[in-house]
């Protein structure tokens, strides 16, 4: 019997905030099995930010996702046919199989891009997410560019969601005092209660910049030595006034602005006056850091001592939707869609 896949596309490009008209649903047979190929049926796939930078053509580090092609992206299933020895039926992986129901891998060709999995004790969802690309973004930003000490002042932005609620669990850990920013009150609860940062700025409350300020004096009130940044905007600005000599910035990401709108700085000079070290990353990029901070990650979550929490949309089709509420924040933790 031939399986249907179903796969969402890339239609257009966006001009200005994204649509569900920018994406288009297919539905196509799964093509047989050559050798060294498996088929996998995808349980659960990811939905990041980034993916709205590859939807458009801009000038980036990585090449625009190409138009009428399956939306890229970060997928957790298991292997439901096998042409290659190294992969038997049930066994469950990471892969990069995109916006689809199911993906046929070559599997040399794929590298490290697919990838068996151990869910006895993670759950299969967190290698999209605290044990994934995420939780290593923030184990990276924290440690390689931040390098908090005790005592320290860290602050992180979007606090409640994938990356930024990892980097404050790390940075207590450290003995840190964790600042997080997030929109809403439920959130900033979340961050504090669960997460355990020592306060949470709801930024959505202090909408103007001096109001925004002074609420960072209070949460603050030494001043900030290591800022992980996740979206820009005004509230770097503010970061930025409040940064200590010889503070660390890791710009991670800039989420505010990734409609295209400008986000210009207002107090550069601060850079040089308090001699900051700003260093902006992209994870892919330091795939030798990958494999320690999965270990530690994976120990921390399997041992229960690193909490996160997830926005599961249900069904394929409802991808693009929650693509676009991650972008306005309408995710609560790490947003995923739930295949199977
Ligand atoms: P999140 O789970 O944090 O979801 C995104 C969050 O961003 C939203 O929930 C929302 O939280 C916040 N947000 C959205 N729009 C705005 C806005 N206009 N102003 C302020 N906050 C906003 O996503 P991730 O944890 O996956 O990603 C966090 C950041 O890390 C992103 O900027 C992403 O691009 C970046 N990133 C960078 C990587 C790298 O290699 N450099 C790798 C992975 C991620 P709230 O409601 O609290 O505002």
């Amino acid at each position: 019997m031939t399986t249907t896949n179903r796969r969402i596309v890339l239609a257009s490009r966006p001009t200005g905030a994204a649509r569900e008209d920018n994406f288009r649903l297919e539905t196509a047979p799964v093509p047989d099995l050559a050798e060294g190929q498996v088929l996998v049926r995808h349980h659960y796939l990811s939905l990041d930010p980034y993916m709205r930078g590859r939807m458009s053509d801009a000038k980036s580090y990585a090449p625009p996702q190409p138009l009428n092609e399956v939306m890229l992206g970060a997928t957790v299933g298991e292997i439901v046919a096998s042409k290659d020895p190294a992969f038997a039926v049930g066994d469950k992986v990471l892969g990069a199989g995109g916006w689809q129901e199911y993906a046929v891998v070559d599997v040399a060709a794929a590298g490290p891009w697919l990838r068996k999995l151990d869910a006895s004790k993670i759950p299969l969802t967190a290698f999209l997410g605290a044990v994934g690309m995420p939780g290593v973004t923030a184990w990276y930003g924290l440690n390689e560019i931040c390098a908090p000490k005790s005592g320290d002042t860290v602050a992180v932005t979007a606090a409640s969601g994938a990356v930024g609620g990892i980097v404050g669990q790390l940075a207590k850990a450290k003995g840190c005092r964790v600042v997080g920013v997030a929109g809403g009150k439920e959130k900033c609860d979340f961050v504090t209660r669960e997460l355990g940062f020592d306060v949470c700025i709801d930024y959505k409350s202090a909408p103007d910049a001096k109001t925004f300020g002074a609420l960072l004096r209070e949460a603050a009130p030494k001043g900030v030595d290591a800022y992980f940044e996740n979206v820009g905007g005004m509230i770097l600005d503010q970061m930025l006034m409040r940064m200590n000599a010889h503070g660390r910035i890791a710009l991670c990401g800039m989420i505010a602005g990734y409609d295209g709108a400008p986000a210009p700085l207002t107090y550069p000079a601060l850079i040089l006056t308090q001699r900051l070290k700003v260093q902006g990353f992209i994870v892919s990029e330091h795939m030798s850091a990958w494999p320690k901070a999965l270990g530690e990650l994976g120990a921390l979550v399997a041992a229960g001592a690193l909490k996160y929490r997830e926005t599961i949309a249900d069904g394929l089709l409802s991808a693009p939707r929650a693509f676009l509420g991650l972008l306005k924040g309408e995710n609560f933790g790490k947003q995923l869609v739930k295949l199977v």
